[in-house]
């Protein structure tokens, strides 16, 4: 999670607490909800129980910005652009089953899990990877390989 996300979090982070499992809430009752694992030079956002802290039968940072009238506000931005991803030749490309080095095998990632063609079922998340493009595309660059 970018620092500039990690603060806006925080700063929501009260009204968020009581949405979420039990579990997480006493884990953050004296622990941070980033982790000191970085991924791409981020810190990641903590597990309690196998299920990211803020899981609660959904993504609750989803649902809080979504009643805001945006989804992805607090969510951290590889999670606003599921299953989106840039490819190691640097164009943005839809993760499934047997392409490149996939390791998941959620039934979301299945090619043929829908009929719906990925630029309509995606286009809030390709319009949010176009808006990280004009807005931010010194991240965009480092993301790059
Ligand atoms: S979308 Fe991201 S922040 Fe939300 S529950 Fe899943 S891993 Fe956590």
């Amino acid at each position: 999670m970018k620092p500039g996300e990690a603060r806006r979090l925080a700063r929501k982070l009260p009204e968020i607490l009581p949405l979420l499992r039990p579990e997480a809430q006493r884990f953050l009752a004296s622990k941070h909800f980033l982790t000191r694992r970085r991924c791409s030079g981020h810190r990641t956002v903590a597990v309690v129980n196998h299920y990211c802290v803020f899981y609660n039968e959904g993504c609750v940072l989803h649902k809080v910005g979504a009643a805001e009238g945006d989804k992805f506000r607090y969510k951290p931005v590889l999670c606003s652009l599921f299953p989106i991803l840039l490819c190691t030749e640097g164009d943005w490309y839809v993760r499934q089953w047997g392409l490149d080095w996939e390791g998941w095998d959620l039934f979301c990632l299945h090619p043929e899990a829908s009929n719906v063609p990925a630029r309509e079922s995606l286009k809030d998340e390709i319009a949010f990877a176009n808006r990280l493009v004009r807005e931010q595309p010194e991240w965009v660059r480092q993301r790059r390989p």
